[in-house]
């Protein structure tokens, strides 16, 4: 079984509980107008545009493919900055044994993996191996969605997988779908069961400077999983919108102000959640 590999972060902090390996999958179910990655939306439809502005000669179309050198790659991001499709030729179809011997040169220091994207929920049938293969290692495993597929009723998924780290971008269904292009039904569902399975591990919303959305948002959220809190670990994550490596309208959104992220926090500290995070 292969998957698309964007790229693997052999040691991060900041994925999950502990030191962590990070796979990151190509390819996304939301097309998020503040996506910091765009180019990890979409698969390579090996148009070739990109070929000739790669400085370094790292890219060759053969036989219709686009194919990349990674020796010759140094990482200038003319070819994915440049795509018009989202996509990047800097992808690796890989097998769950080629990850595991990556996770095997990581022991013993990693407690550990987190599969991310993209939207890793989307490679759904390589995760249930991996995490698999992972656990027989004795390590943990975490997945980073935006929830847009059913994962948390998915019975075999949720037996393999430790803990979610879950993307509530809107509750508004309005603004969800302006923001994504699509429903926020499956997310809020994924939400509150996970929640009542003690899979949720983090929540996370993205807050946009006086959108009384984003209010909307972490008050609903809130309200929702305060039920299901008690005796939880569930940390709530508000992300200021940064306007860094995103596309169109959103190049022009401001950053909210601390105060008003600091004014949010206090609107969800006493629902319940183990920490409210501020990044
Ligand atoms: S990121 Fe790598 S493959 Fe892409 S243009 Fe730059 S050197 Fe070439
Ligand atoms: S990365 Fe984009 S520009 Fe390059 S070949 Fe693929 S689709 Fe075309």
């Amino acid at each position: 079984m292969k998957a698309p590999v964007n790229h693997i972060i052999d040691s991060s902090f900041i994925d999950g509980p502990g030191n962590r390996t990070v796979i990151f999958f190509q390819g996304c179910n939301f097309n998020c107008k503040y996506c910091h990655n765009p180019e990890t939306i979409n698969l390579c439809i090996h148009c070739g545009q990109c070929v000739p502005g790669c400085p370094e000669g790292a890219l060759e179309l053969v036989d219709g493919k686009v194919e990349w050198d990674e020796k010759k790659c140094v990482d200038c991001g003319a070819c994915y900055k440049n795509c018009p499709y989202s996509a990047t030729p800097r992808v690796k179809e890989s097998t769950v044994e080629e990850v595991m011997e990556r996770l095997k040169g990581n022991m013993p220091f990693i407690r550990g993996i987190t599969v991310s994207g993209g939207e890793c929920s989307l490679q759904r049938d390589f995760i249930v191996e991996l995490f698999r293969e992972a656990k027989k290692l004795g390590l943990g495993t975490l997945m980073d969605s935006n929830g847009g597929l059913p994962i948390a009723f998915d019975k075999e998924l949720m037996e393999v997988t430790d803990g979610v780290m879950l993307d509530i971008k809107g509750t508004d269904k309005g603004f969800h779908l302006e923001l994504t292009g699509r429903s926020n039904d499956i997310v809020l569902n994924n939400a509150v069961e996970l929640a009542r399975l003690r899979k949720l591990t983090e929540i996370r919303t993205v807050v946009l400077s006086d959108n009384p959305c984003s209010r909307q948002t972490v008050v609903n959220a809130g309200n929702i999983l305060e039920p299901f809190l008690k005796d939880s670990k569930v940390t709530y994550r508000l992300i200021k919108f940064r306007p860094i490596g995103v596309r169109g309208e959103a190049e022009h959104w401001m950053m909210p102000s601390q105060g008003q992220m600091e004014e949010l926090k206090s609107l969800v500290e006493d629902k319940g959640f183990d920490k409210v995070i501020i990044t």
